[in-house]
């Protein structure tokens, strides 16, 4: 890419400066009329390299899923009510890739009917309405995920929080409660598990019991934050001391994204009560599930309601994500997450020696976020750079998004065909573009 002459970067600085980058791709969507592999083409035909697809896993409209969607659509596509081999077949394919004790299989559309219902079990199962949730989390866009979406509940129009909703903090070693304390970053796992320690013991106070905790294993909207060592294990014990039960969110970090383990809480080396999948279930097909243990779901049998779902487990639907498990088990993609993940990893951390606003680098497999600050020593983040690099990005044909709360961490979470030629391209333009910021943002100047 060329370093754009000055006076048109100071033009592009102000066409596109206070635009959150988000509002841009709503207000000024792309038309994309195809898709293959990590690339989208707009109605010109023009590529864009993909990097915020976080359904598209195995590459959009792989032959194999399409072809799978297609046989079974000329087959039978019906509702739920009957028994077919694709629904077989995905139940076993989850519960094979999860612990032993999570066992049983409800198929439902989406992240957030798969969150709603790992409430509902929860509630049914412990007798309990509290609910803790992490800082800055998403959980998906219905009623009763709203409330335990800090994200989303406190935007305009959002419900505030509510008497059984509980924050703890978001344990982010960069910017989180503790970063300028004396702890180690090996105690950090350790200070944060105290935190709901003590809010499970004010629940307990109150004369009521924990209904369940929920958390990404690793968090996404929150800012790419990747959980410190040790925390989930000892959150887990405090939660089930206390009668709940603990939900892991894999709607988006799921499927092999970190390229080691299929499920990103086996990072954390714990075993969840729950765990809700969804988006690349599909590859763009809406599938999602919530995986259990056979105790709560004989709690939500003894209740005599009969769970149904009309599209949940439709044979298209499963026809489908039965595919995505066969390319990815396939193509080794999860290997291919882990080796090019690393690489752009460790091209990031370059960029980050190069660049005085860039505040940290983290990533685990596909999934990397850059944090753009306005002064390394203070962390003030900056959301002006941060958009202005991913609508330049845009504009570059490389798709990349902003996200965290502070809207300052570049977020990148390609399909995992991504291969280190693409990792290249992305260097390639992201250097250009910083090295316009670094001209043109008097204080991002090193
Ligand atoms: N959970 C997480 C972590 C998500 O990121 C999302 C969606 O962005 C959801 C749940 C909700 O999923 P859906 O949009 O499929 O309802």
């Amino acid at each position: 890419m060329e370093v754009l002459p000055k006076n048109e970067t100071i033009a592009l600085r102000e066409k596109h400066i206070g635009k959150s980058c988000q509002l841009f791709y709503r207000k000024d969507p792309l038309k994309i009329l195809v898709g293959k592999g990590q690339y989208l083409y707009d109605d010109k035909d023009e590529a864009y390299l993909d990097c915020i697809n976080n359904v598209a896993h195995v590459g959009h409209c792989h032959p194999d899923v399409v072809k799978a969607g297609c046989e079974q659509m000329a087959t039978l596509s019906t509702n739920n009510r009957f028994l077919h081999d694709n629904i077989v077949l995905c139940a076993k394919r989850l519960v094979d890739t999860m612990p032993e004790e999570l066992s049983v299989c409800y198929f439902v559309n989406s992240g957030s009917e798969a969150n709603d219902l790992a409430l509902r079990l929860s509630q049914i199962h412990t007798g309990n309405k509290d609910v803790i949730t992490l800082e800055h989390a998403y959980h998906g866009h219905l009623t009763s995920l709203i409330d335990i979406s800090h994200y989303k509940f406190n935007l305009p129009g959002g419900v505030g929080q509510k008497e059984h909703v509980h924050l703890a903090s978001s344990p982010d070693y960069y910017r989180g409660k503790f970063r300028d304390s004396e702890y180690r970053r090996e105690d950090l796992g350790h200070m944060y598990a105290q935190e709901v320690k003590e809010i499970c013991n004010g629940i307990e106070e109150k004369g009521r019991g924990v209904c369940a905790y929920i958390a990404e294993s690793m968090l996404s909207c929150g800012g790419q934050i990747i959980l410190p060592q040790g925390y989930l294990q000892e959150v887990y014990a405090h939660v089930r001391k206390a009668g709940g039960v603990c939900i892991a969110d894999e709607v988006q970090v799921g499927f092999g994204r970190v390229g080691k383990h299929w499920w990103s809480f086996q990072m954390q080396d714990v075993v969840p009560d729950i765990v809700t999948v969804g988006k690349p279930m599909g590859n763009g097909h809406p599938v999602a599930a919530v995986i259990t243990t056979r105790a709560i779901a004989e709690s939500f049998e003894k209740t005599g309601v009969e769970y149904f779902n009309t599209y949940g487990g439709n044979p298209v639907s499963c026809a489908i994500a039965n595919a995505v498990f066969d390319v990815i088990e396939k193509e080794n993609l999860r290997e291919n997450a882990l080796v090019v993940g690393e690489y752009l990893l460790e091209c990031s951390q370059i960029l980050a020696k190069k660049f005085e606003f860039i505040g940290d680098v983290r990533g685990v497999g596909l999934f990397t976020g850059i944090e753009i600050v306005k002064d390394r020593s203070t962390r003030e983040p900056s959301k002006e750079i941060a958009s202005y690099v991913s609508c330049r990005m845009k504009e570059e044909h490389i798709l990349i998004s902003t996200d965290g709360p502070d809207g300052n961490v570049l977020k990148m979470k390609p399909p995992m065909v991504f291969s280190k030629q693409n990792v290249d391209e992305v260097m390639y333009a992201l250097n250009g573009i910083f090295k316009e910021v670094k001209e043109t943002f008097e204080f991002a100047i090193a």
